[in-house]
């Protein structure tokens, strides 16, 4: 039993990511206590099916022996071992050697880190100083998409583009700059491939105009936009908008934080998508969450630029836990389970999920159904001719988490009323069913809401 006392402690002692301080210390913490595969129980003794992964980051499900021995095996071997002093560990070189071989095209150089926010970060550090290294330093304004994220980090909080991370912060910077989403379902240019991409690709080049080309030095995407509501752009998007940095020499960088690790069918997404950025960021699925690790890929052209500019001084940007041991060994384990099984689990239970989704496009509150794999949303509206939101006071974040909860699901509901799925790989088909049944109950009874009408 959860005891009041846990509740006290936590709400007087812990404060929590992106939450609304005073409404958490109201309803007071669910403490989870145990997992399996994609099964978390909370401290009551609920069982709900975990249809996000945590944080859309338990790509192999909880439990898995593999992992867990991985982990055993490091921590008694060598727990620590730093990468400064020309030090090193053998899961660390291990796993950028596996991880270069995977990338797309010659991303054969990974710097590895403690998460995505941090990675995002790292590539801005090494944007930079590539581009002081060629004696080009006015190529210091950053590009990004509306409704993306790319992190929370003081810096990084500015390339992403959602209201709640800007908004008391001091950020966006001056350099910091976005285009429009791809978003189809309200997209002004229309539903249409053709004329989304045509809009993005009119929008880059016009900012990039703006700005000045001599003066913009990247572009960061991601492959479908998670936070932002699951985003997914049209295919072709991606390639369009590679080429068209390509032309207009910038740097474009695919944050691959969610959609790597088998997330939308393959290890990383930019190979659906036959796109090679110049950096690939990416965390979550890494260790499946079950330690923290990120990672940044350079191109061999990127890394060199930097290693020659620098000549014989340090690249001064590292962490005490860059490439830590335990992450790398765990890192190592994900990578065998992902590509001796759950890579293609995923891919059908991926099937089976956005075929449950679609199924329930008929329910009155659904106006759009969008995803790719393991990576799904749909959104509720209230009028599907003129795709209107649900209403603030519908509070959906707070009563459709609560409604999916009650009937053992655990989905992310945004403030927006999009809901999104991103299960663990491993599911089972009666899991993806299970998802879609109380799916349907939960919307049920947010269609009985009155504030909802
Ligand atoms: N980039 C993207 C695309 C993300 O989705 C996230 C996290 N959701 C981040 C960066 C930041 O990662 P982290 O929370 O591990 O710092």
């Amino acid at each position: 039993m959860l005891s009041n006392s846990l509740i006290e402690l936590d709400r007087a002692h812990l404060v929590h990511p992106v939450a609304s301080y005073r409404s958490h210390e109201k309803a007071g913490v669910r403490v989870l206590t145990s997992a399996k595969g994609a099964t978390v129980t909370d401290a009551t003794g609920r069982q709900l099916v975990d249809g996000f992964a945590g944080l859309w980051c338990v790509n192999a499900g909880y439990g898995q022996e593999s992992i867990i021995e991985a982990a055993t095996r490091q921590l008694q071997e060598l727990p620590y071992a730093t990468g400064y002093f020309g030090l090193g560990s053998e899961p660390a070189i291990r796993l950028a050697a596996e991880l270069a071989e995977r990338a797309p095209g010659d991303l054969n150089h990974v710097y590895f880190t403690l998460g995505g926010s941090d990675a995002v970060d790292s590539t801005i550090r090494f944007i930079r100083y590539y581009y002081n290294a060629q004696g080009r330093p006015q190529k210091d304004q950053f590009i990004s998409v509306e409704q993306g994220y790319h992190g929370s980090s003081v810096v990084g909080a500015g390339l992403t583009a959602l209201p709640a991370f800007h908004a008391g912060f001091g950020v966006p910077y001056d350099w910091q700059h976005k285009i429009p989403s791809h978003y189809a379902y309200r997209n002004p240019a229309g539903e249409t491939s053709e004329a989304i991409i045509a809009a993005s690709v009119a929008a880059l080049r016009a900012k990039v105009e703006a700005l000045g080309q001599e003066r913009v030095a990247a572009f960061y995407v991601e492959p479908i936009q998670g936070s932002g509501g699951v985003l997914v752009p049209p295919k072709g998007w991606m390639k369009a908008m590679r080429a068209l940095c390509a032309e207009l020499d910038i740097l474009f960088i695919a944050d691959e934080v969610i959609t790597g690790f088998g997330r939308t069918g393959p290890l990383f997404a930019c190979l659906d998508d036959d796109v090679v950025p110049d950096f690939m960021t990416v965390a979550k699925g890494l260790t499946s969450g079950y330690v923290p690790m990120g990672a940044v890929f350079m191109s061999d052209r990127i890394y060199d630029t930097i290693a020659d500019g620098a000549g014989a001084a340090a690249v001064g940007h590292g962490y005490t836990y860059s490439a830590h041991p335990v992450s790398a060994a765990v890192g190592l384990a994900c990578l065998k389970l992902y590509e001796d099984s759950l890579l293609e689990n995923g891919r059908k239970a991926g099937a089976r999920l956005m075929a449950g989704l679609e199924s329930l496009k008929s329910h009155p509150l659904v106006g759009d159904v969008r995803g790719r794999g393991m990576l799904a949303a749909i959104e509720l509206v209230v009028d599907k001719e003129r795709k209107t939101p649900l209403p603030a006071s519908a509070e959906p974040s707070r009563k459709i988490f609560d409604r999916a909860w009650e009937n053992g699901l655990v989905i992310r509901a945004f403030y927006n009323g999009v809901l999104g799925y991103a299960p663990p790989l491993c599911c089972t088909d009666a899991e993806i069913d299970a998802i879609i049944e109380r799916t349907a109950r939960t919307l049920d009874q947010t269609l009985e809401d009155p504030a909802v009408r």
